[in-house]
């Protein structure tokens, strides 16, 4: 019998012991894993299945604070859904996160919420949120850079002069912001005569040549014979859709008969016939179908800092907030206008 038996004090009772006690937590182990793998599943299947129906404010704030995602998934959640345009619920994320924060996060959180009310119109909101980040550091320059933007949205360009001084002490170059919030403070102020604001304009443009868009078009608008005689012929490419859409009665044909582009842009539209020609193929086509056909010249407005293309024009970019970066694209189009006018000719 013995020998079928192992008696406990045997040292091979001991290993075989031990092997059990192996195989068994081993066992365990992998139940337990499998176990809690499941259970995760769960969870992210609940979550996944609460951003498919776009979770209530009062789920999300009882999501932030049960702490089931971390602070940054959050945040790149509140991100996605500012960039889908729904800023709502971007702050609200932003706000419930605020509440649950320990400190190590809160100048983050406070400019990304500052930046999502700016981009919601929300502007009184982002004024005060931008000003208590610089209170507690003042030198944060996206903060000062955003406040800029703000104080520029609401018409407070003193205030926003104010703010150009902290960002040239951290060696941000602000020449050019003076002078565009120089020439917009001087547009929105109603009393000043039209006559001394494109004096003040053009002093403003020929101390570096810049905005040249924002300035001449107001001039060409307010005052063309003023904007001829400061108009800098290398800068007519610049000015397309303004010198195209120019009335031919206020037309300097001494200055464009002194300018190649213009030439060109003048004999594309049908005004004189001094050229056959041009380098530009909008201009080129249109010179040589000398009216035969219905087609004009139409623009877009594409930014030279993002690349983003408008409908319109703009001083300072709405996508990447730039000032001065438009360049005016062509485009051959038919003519409705022409069409329209003949069509309404011909009933007379
Ligand atoms: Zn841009």
């Amino acid at each position: 019998m013995s020998t079928f038996f192992i008696e406990f004090r045997d040292p091979l009772f001991g290993i075989i012991i031990f092997f059990i006690l192996v195989f068994m937590i081993s066992i365990s182990s992998y139940w337990w894993t499998k176990y809690s793998n499941k259970e995760k599943n769960k969870s992210l299947d609940k979550f996944l299945k609460d951003l498919k129906q776009t979770p209530s404010v009062a789920e999300m704030q009882n999501l932030i604070s049960k702490g089931s995602l971390s602070i940054k998934s959050w945040m790149l959640l509140a991100s996605l859904y500012a960039k889908n345009g729904d800023f709502e619920k971007s702050i609200e994320i932003y706000n419930e996160l605020l509440k649950v924060d320990d400190g190590n996060n809160t100048r983050e959180l406070m400019f990304l919420l500052g930046r999502t009310y700016f981009k919601a119109g929300f502007l009184e909101r982002a004024k005060q949120i931008f000003l208590n980040i610089l209170k507690n550091n003042p030198r944060t320059p996206e903060a000062l850079k955003y406040l800029l933007l703000v104080y520029e949205y609401m018409r407070d360009f003193d205030s926003a002069f104010e703010v150009l001084e902290p960002l040239d002490e951290l060696e941000h170059d602000i020449e050019l912001d003076a002078h565009y919030l120089r020439a917009m403070k001087l547009l929105s102020d109603h009393t000043i005569q039209d006559d001394a604001k494109v004096e003040q304009l053009i002093e403003i443009y020929k101390k570096d040549g810049d905005l040249t868009y924002l300035i001449f078009e107001y001039i060409f608008r307010t005052d063309p014979q003023f904007a001829w005689k400061n108009f800098d012929g290398c800068k007519g490419e610049k000015l397309i859709d303004i010198l195209w859409s120019l009335d031919a009665s206020k037309l300097d044909l001494d200055i464009i008969s002194k300018n190649s582009f213009l030439k060109e842009l003048y004999t594309a539209r049908g005004d004189i016939k001094e050229v056959t020609k041009s380098t530009i193929f909008e201009l080129d086509v249109l010179i040589n179908l000398e009216k035969r056909a219905n087609a004009t010249l139409s623009f877009e407005y594409i930014c030279d800092g993002c690349k983003q293309v408008f409908p319109f024009s703009f001083s300072r970019c709405s996508s990447c907030h730039a000032i001065d970066t438009v360049r005016v694209d062509l485009l051959l189009v038919k003519d409705h206008y022409k069409n329209d006018f003949e069509e309404n000719n011909s009933f007379q």
